[in-house]
C-alpha cells in the first residue's frame, strides 16, 4: 500500500513516527502550516516557523525516503489576533517557493469578523498565485461553519475544484460533494472519524474527490490512521485499486494543480528506506 497523507504537522510529531510511517507505506506527506498551541505574538515567530516547515521538515522526512511538501497560511484562529495580522503581508514571499503547494489551513475556527476577513483575503491570495486551498472545517459548530466556509469559497471565485474542504464528517460531506470541492476526512483515535465510519462514508458517497489524512498534530492523534484505513476498506471489500485511489492518486492530483508536486525520489521508498544508514538523530 502506497500512502500520501495530505494534511499531517510533523513539526509535533517525534523522529520514531517517520520511521513508523515510512514503514507503513507513507511515501509523502503534506504539511499545512497551523496553530502551534502556544499562541504566537509576532510574525517573526510565523517566520521561523515557515521557514522550518519549507525547510528542516523536508530534510527530516527525506532521511525516511517520505517526500514532504508545505501549505502556508495564517491559521484561522490566530487570525484573530491583531499581532499576527501583519502575518498576511510576509505570505506573497512564501506562496511563491518550490515546496509549497497550496494555501492553508484557512477558513474559520470561531467564525469571527476578522476570519472572515483573513479566510477572503487568503482565497485571492490562492488565487493570485494560482494554488489550490485547504480550508479547514471548525470543530465546534461544524454544520454552519461547513456551509458558510462553502459560501465564501463560491463568493472568492475560485474553482471548487482547486479547494479541499477538511475535517468533514457524516453531516458535512453533502454539502461539500454538491458544491464540488474535494471533500477531506480526518481519522483520529477517539474524537471526528474512524476508519470503520470512513469506510461507511466511501461506501455511500464512492472514491472520487475524496481525500483522507491522519492530521496527527500534538494533540491525541496518530499518524498510522491512514494504513488503518486502507486495511478497513479492504476488509470492507473494497479493492487495492480503490485504496490507491483514496491514499494515493486522489492527493497527488489535488496537490498536482499546484504544479509544483515533485514526487521523483517518492517511488522507491522502501528500497531507500531499506538501505538507509543515516537514520541517526540530530545531536
Ligand atoms: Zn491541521
Amino acid at each position: 500500500m502506497r500512502i500520501f497523507d495530505p494534511h499531517i504537522h510533523m513539526t509535533s510529531r517525534t523522529t520514531d513516527d517517520y520511521q513508523r510511517m515510512a514503514e507503513a507505506g507513507v511515501r509523502a506527506v503534506v504539511e499545512p502550516a497551523f496553530w502551534l498551541g502556544q499562541p504566537r505574538t509576532n510574525p517573526g515567530s510565523f517566520t521561523d516557523y515557515f521557514d522550518s516547515i519549507i525547510g528542516w521538515e523536508p530534510f527530516r522526512a527525506s532521511q525516511f525516503g517520505i517526500r514532504h511538501h508545505a501549505t502556508i497560511a495564517l491559521n484561522p484562529k490566530e487570525a484573530n489576533d491583531p499581532r499576527c495580522r501583519p502575518v498576511l503581508d510576509l505570505l506573497p514571499r512564501y506562496l511563491a517557493k518550490d515546496g509549497v503547494v497550496a494555501v492553508g489551513e484557512i477558513g474559520y475556527d470561531s467564525m469571527t469578523p476578522a476570519e472572515d476577513e483573513v479566510f477572503a483575503a487568503q482565497l485571492a491570495l490562492a488565487l493570485d498565485h494560482d494554488l489550490p486551498a485547504l480550508v479547514h472545517t471548525p470543530h465546534r459548530d461544524k454544520a454552519r461553519g461547513t456551509l458558510r466556509s462553502l459560501d465564501v469559497v463560491k463568493e472568492s471565485g475560485i474553482d471548487p475544484g482547486r479547494v479541499a474542504l477538511d475535517h468533514l464528517n457524516e453531516v458535512t460531506v453533502e454539502p461539500a460533494r454538491d458544491a464540488g470541492v474535494w471533500m477531506g476526512f480526518s481519522i483520529y483515535p477517539d474524537t471526528k472519524m474512524s476508519p470503520d465510519r470512513m469506510v461507511e462514508i466511501l461506501r455511500k458517497y464512492g472514491t472520487e474527490r475524496v481525500l483522507v489524512n491522519s492530521a496527527a498534530d500534538w494533540g491525541r492523534s496518530d499518524p498510522l490512521l491512514t494504513l488503518r484505513t486502507g486495511e478497513a476498506m479492504l476488509a470492507g471489500g473494497f479493492s487495492a485499486d480503490d485504496v490507491d485511489q483514496v491514499l494515493w492518486r486522489n492527493p497527488v492530483a489535488f496537490y498536482a494543480q499546484s504544479g509544483r508536486l515533485d514526487l521523483s525520489d517518492a517511488a522507491g521508498t522502501e528500497a531507500t528506506f531499506a538501505g538507509n544508514s543515516i537514520l541517526r538523530g540530530g545531536s
